[in-house]
């Protein structure tokens, strides 16, 4: 946990030698609280006192890379227990399991199914991260099916094996691309963690319980594999939870390092919804990773999104550049229609205005992220601060019709704007849906 400016002074020799560059040992402690200094300017430090320091300052979840390249996933690192304290940094990976009996055909519609789970929501592209291949048979089909599923797709590869053998045979082939080995357990912790160590890579600890996982993340890091991830195995959704919290709640509030690191789950539930609904759960509340076995768009669609919500600064709405877009072929005779720059509020409108296959202009003015009434409450969505979007994004000279679409639950502006932009003001639609028939009627 990070200490105070305070917390760190009484660990400081208070000699106030001025060695550092500043007056006083306090001047020094306050700044290192505030990250403005390094801990070497001060030569004089005990080495208790030096690793006390430096076990502060580290992240009290570490920050997990798995794979390379543009699709590497970085988890942990997250520093709150509810997101309204600051928000939630990394989102959670979300997997897939491919086990090395199926067949080959089988393998790659599957990867070919996977590669197609994209979609588009408020300007976000959202995909699924990772391919977890289970090993059940011999090595030879184990590294034939790694390496069909590295070939055929670029997600970052999860090797679910827990024979050190096989996994020597395999990581040679896929090391570049930085696997998590899944996993280590009481039995073969020391082979795993030679391996990960040769190989650069992280580890999943497993164990059913807490006391033995804390065992097996010391053994890890005292052999120098440090990148790990946690699993606890399959368990009900209510005995999963209250180890959820209780990990998060030692690594946050009482320092223990041996918590310290993200959780990967695995679904087992076997009806579809009840498997949706459970990994929504560990989204909220607080997995690494989640490993799937549906891979049903309107699974993953649901997951996605959520995912997406959950990971955004509670505190700051998401919002879009403010300016004129041009949708479709937009010519000068075509509507220009007003909204605000919140994202959900501008998607909304887009969509719709696409689904009326009508070129238009969508002018989205400056409301610091806020939808269309609250910005017209809160004084963000008024006629000075709409003629002032129509000028600085030269809206009024893409068009040669002189009229302005507004939001129809902000009417009661029209007057006041009419006479403040020179426009006609013409009100729109009070909900988005009706934006298609009424262009159309327009
Ligand atoms: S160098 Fe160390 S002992 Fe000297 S003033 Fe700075 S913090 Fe204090």
């Amino acid at each position: 946990m990070a200490l105070s400016g305070l917390d760190i002074y009484k660990l400081l020799p208070k000699t106030n030698c001025r060695e550092c560059g500043f007056v006083t040992c306090l001047a020094f402690a306050m700044q290192l609280a505030k990250k403005g200094v390094s801990l070497d300017k001060c030569p004089h430090l005990s080495d208790e006192a030096k690793s006390k320091l430096q076990a502060s300052s580290l992240p009290p979840i570490k920050l997990i890379t798995i794979g390379e390249g543009e699709k590497r996933l970085e988890i942990g690192n997250e520093t709150v227990l509810f997101r309204h304290e600051e928000k939630f940094h990394h989102p959670c990976g979300l997997g897939f399991i491919i086990e090395d009996s199926e067949a080959d055909e089988q393998i790659k519609k599957k990867l070919e199914k996977i590669s197609q789970l994209k979609f588009e929501r408020i300007g976000q592209q959202l995909e699924v991260d990772l391919i977890a291949v289970k090993q059940t048979k011999d090595s030879k089909r184990f590294q034939e099916v790694v390496k069909l599923v590295s070939q055929n797709s670029g997600f970052s590869l999860i090797l679910m094996c827990n024979d050190p053998g096989i996994l020597k045979e395999v990581l040679p082939a896929v090391a570049a691309k930085k696997p998590l080995i899944h996993g280590a357990n009481a039995e073969n912790v020391n082979d795993i963690g030679k391996l990960a160590k040769e190989f650069k890579a992280p580890v999943v600890v497993c164990s059913k319980g807490l006391d033995d996982i804390a065992d097996l993340t010391k053994a890890l890091s005292s052999q120098g594999a440090e990148d790990l991830v946690l699993d606890t195995g399959v368990k009900s959704v209510k005995e999963k939870i209250w180890e959820l919290t209780q990990i998060r709640r030692l690594a946050l509030k009482k320092s223990n390092r041996s918590f310290g690191y993200p959780i990967l789950i695995s679904i087992d539930a076997k009806d579809p919804y009840e498997e949706i609904m459970e990994a929504a759960t560990y989204i909220a509340k607080y997995a690494g990773i989640i490993l799937l076995k549906s891979i049903e768009n309107w699974q993953v669609l649901s997951l996605l999104t959520l995912r997406q919500n959950i990971y955004t600064d509670p505190q700051k709405p998401l919002q879009i550049e403010p300016k004129l877009y041009q949708i479709g072929q937009a010519s000068d005779k075509s509507p220009l229609l007003i909204t605000t720059n919140f994202s959900l509020s501008y998607y909304t409108v887009l969509g719709e205005v696409e689904a009326s296959k009508i070129p238009a202009h969508i002018l989205s003015v400056d409301t610091e992220g806020m939808s269309v009434l609250t910005a017209w409450a809160a004084e963000k969505f008024t006629p000075e601060k709409i003629v002032d979007s129509l000028n600085k994004a030269h809206a009024k000279e893409a068009v040669s019709h002189n009229k302005l679409i507004i939001p129809g639950y902000v009417a009661v502006m029209s007057g006041d704007l009419e006479e403040k932009s020179g426009c006609q003001i013409i009100v729109g639609p009070k909900e988005a849906a009706g934006i298609p028939s009424f262009l159309k009627n327009l």
